[in-house]
């Protein structure tokens, strides 16, 4: 196992920036790592430790503690500071309501490992380097072998972290997104609607729903095939999908062949208006069901319902609202949108 080094699995070789103003243990650290393997960036100080931290991106930062210009401490918390505002503007730049939330890949940043060397052992110096957010601490004189050790130590720890994380991204994609259409699930729709809800109810504004129903599903695997009623949904899925208006709005799979959608921040015409879109982008498929008694093509029926949340009425509310007035439009003839 001594000779397997820790970055066995990825490529390109982990990139170790030190930052000492004393040249001679730059010179030390430089040779001992290289020997690992390690690709080195040296800096003579905590300020221009900062620029490059920004550039280089680094797998660990080597930091000693008592150095000109910044210090190590300071700089221990401003890059701390960068990776959290890094972490900030990431998550600014994703659509946040998006199933995944895709935070992690950015939030390693904030994990990259920051290896404390320093002269100073006494306990003040020890605990300040931990509250700066230092990972771990190492003592001058360097003992080269503890130092190896640690580093591997420290990079793995960071390696199981991103395959954490991306484990947690596989199954956040899993438990939230319908493996079909590729929409959002029921749970996600249950998640979405609950915290629109309580949103809307201190904003005080609308929040509507569509519930969407093929007409005469049954007949249409019975006519073509359960995969080709697969491709259907799926079809229909991706027109909704496209016929949403805003970036807030939520299309997803409710049930079997009933799809959903929750639209913050929308009045009764608002929603009126997305929902015959969407009918009319549906129709526009043709997508022949030659089994329908209404139509040629593949029609829905909808349910549209809008309400100002309060504190005293619920989600289920709007549901039931919505599923009413789907019912009214199935009785009614099908291939209609009914508002509640
Ligand atoms: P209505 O116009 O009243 O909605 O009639 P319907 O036949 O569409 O409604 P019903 O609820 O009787 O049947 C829904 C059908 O949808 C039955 C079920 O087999 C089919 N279905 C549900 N989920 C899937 C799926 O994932 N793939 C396929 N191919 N069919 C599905
Ligand atoms: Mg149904
Ligand atoms: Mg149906």
């Amino acid at each position: 196992m001594s000779g397997i080094s820790p970055f066995f699995l990825s490529k390109q070789p982990p990139v170790i920036l030190v930052a000492d103003d004393d040249k001679t243990i730059r010179l030390l650290l430089r040779a001992a790592m290289e020997k690992e393997g390690y690709q080195v960036v040296e800096v003579a100080n905590g300020k221009q430790c900062l620029d490059a931290y920004q550039t280089v991106k680094p797998d660990i930062v080597l930091l000693d503690a008592i150095m000109p210009v910044m210090d190590g401490f300071t700089c221990c918390r401003q890059l701390l500071q960068i990776a959290r505002n890094n972490l900030m503007t990431a998550l600014d730049n994703l659509d946040t309501e998006s199933p995944l939330g895709n935070t992690v890949i950015s939030q390693l940043w904030e994990r990259t490992p920051i290896l404390m060397i320093t002269s100073l052992d006494d306990q003040e110096s020890v605990d300040r380097a931990f509250d700066a957010g230092a990972t771990d601490y190492l003592t001058k004189p360097i003992h080269l072998a503890v130092l190896r050790q640690r580093l591997r130590k420290l990079l793995q720890q960071a390696q199981v972290y991103k395959q954490l994380e991306a484990a947690n991204l596989a199954l956040q994609h899993l438990a939230n997104v319908d493996g079909l259409t590729g929409l959002a699930n029921r749970r996600r729709f249950d998640d979405y609607l609950n915290t629109q809800w309580i949103n809307s109810a201190r904003e005080k504004c609308s929040l509507s729903l569509i519930l969407c129903d093929i007409d005469f599903f049954k007949f249409y695997n019975d006519q073509y095939g359960h995969p080709a009623g697969d491709i259907c949904i799926s079809t229909v899925g991706d027109t909704l999908n496209h016929k949403a208006q805003k970036n807030q709005d939520l299309v997803a799979r409710y049930g079997g062949e009933e799809f959903a959608v929750i639209m913050p921040d929308t009045d009764a015409s608002g929603a009126f208006y997305v929902a015959t879109a969407m009918q009319v982008g549906v129709k526009n498929l043709q997508i022949a069901h030659s089994a329908s008694t209404i139509s040629q093509y593949v029609t829905m029926s909808m349910g549209v319902a809008t309400m100002t949340p309060t504190w005293e009425s619920s989600p289920s509310d709007l549901i039931m609202a919505a599923d009413q007035a789907l019912y009214q439009a199935k009785k009614q003839g099908r291939n209609r949108i009914v508002q509640s």
